[in-house]
């Protein structure tokens, strides 16, 4: 198929220092992926230069994701905690840039947080607000912009693709994009061939994960309907496989994510099944 296949960077590692850089990069290249999904919490904390270095001896290309907090939550009320999103979302877009990626997307618009509450029409505003300038300024290094729906117990905003295609119209760039998850798509929609249609056009990156997040295949996430609604929509983007065990930690995602339960431990093993199997389902859905 024409769709570069990724794998989410926790695979291999929860810390970055430079040769967790070099091996995550380099097995992801060994696995036979062609894209790295790196997290962009804190690009401070990571060996950027080690990256860049791994990314180019390797020749992967990086995508970068994240999750906003409520310290730094967009879709609020508080002006000092949109500031603090912004500038989060910010650093995230120069390390996305520093490391030459086309694709910067994730739960960026929310937390990534169980809300006790609805959104309100001024966080909802002011998370838009945050993301049109996002887009504008990704747009200018040749970066798209993904929104990510999450389920009901890790955004109050997000939870289908129909509801990120209307938040999409609303902001009105041309530069935003329905970001799928197969693990989330499963707790929140119907099926798992309409939300491809719903997103339509606006269709730009895809998460392929379990219901229990580890081995593809082992759970029931309805895998042949979703790739057949990819290849029947004629998807050519992205494909990233995501998984997590406690087995990799990192101290942003894995309590927030609630990784308590080691679901693999061999990091290879597991993202080379994923690749074949993804291939394998591409190849039953009639990709070319
Ligand atoms: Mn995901």
């Amino acid at each position: 198929s024409m769709n570069k296949f990724g794998v989410h960077a926790l695979v291999w590692s929860g810390s970055w220092e430079a040769e967790k850089c070099e091996y995550a990069v380099s097995s992801t290249k060994e696995a036979g992926y062609d894209i790295i999904e790196l997290p962009a919490f804190e690009p401070a904390e990571m060996d950027i230069g080690a990256l860049q270095k791994a990314l180019e001896a390797n020749e992967v290309e990086a995508t970068f994701s994240l999750g906003l907090g409520f310290h730094n939550d967009i879709n609020s009320e508080d002006p000092d905690s949109v500031a603090r999103g912004e500038a989060t979302l910010n650093d995230a877009l120069s390390m996305a840039r520093d490391l030459g990626g086309k694709y910067l997307g994730g739960v960026i618009f929310s937390a990534l947080a169980p809300y006790d509450h609805q959104p309100t029409a001024v966080s909802r505003a002011n998370s838009q607000a945050v993301i049109g300038r996002l887009a504008d300024k990704a747009k200018a290094s040749g970066i798209t912009v993904g929104l990510e729906f999450v389920n009901r117990y890790e955004s109050n905003l997000l939870n289908t693709s129909a509801q990120t295609v209307e938040y999409i119209r609303e902001v009105g760039s041309d530069n935003l994009v329905v970001h799928l998850d197969s693990y989330h798509m499963n707790i929140e929609e119907n099926d798992f061939r309409q939300p491809v249609v719903d997103a339509g056009d606006l269709l730009g990156y895809v998460h392929i994960g379990e219901n229990h997040r580890g081995y593809l295949g082992q759970g029931h996430v309805n895998f042949p309907e979703l790739f057949q609604a990819l290849v029947d929509a004629e998807y050519d983007g992205v494909i990233t496989f995501e998984s997590f065990s406690s087995k990799v930690v990192d101290d942003n995602l894995t309590t927030t994510l609630r990784i308590w339960r080691d679901m693999w431990d061999n990091s290879m093993d597991l993202a080379v099944q994923a690749r074949r199997f993804m291939g394998e389902e591409m190849a039953k859905a009639g990709a070319k």
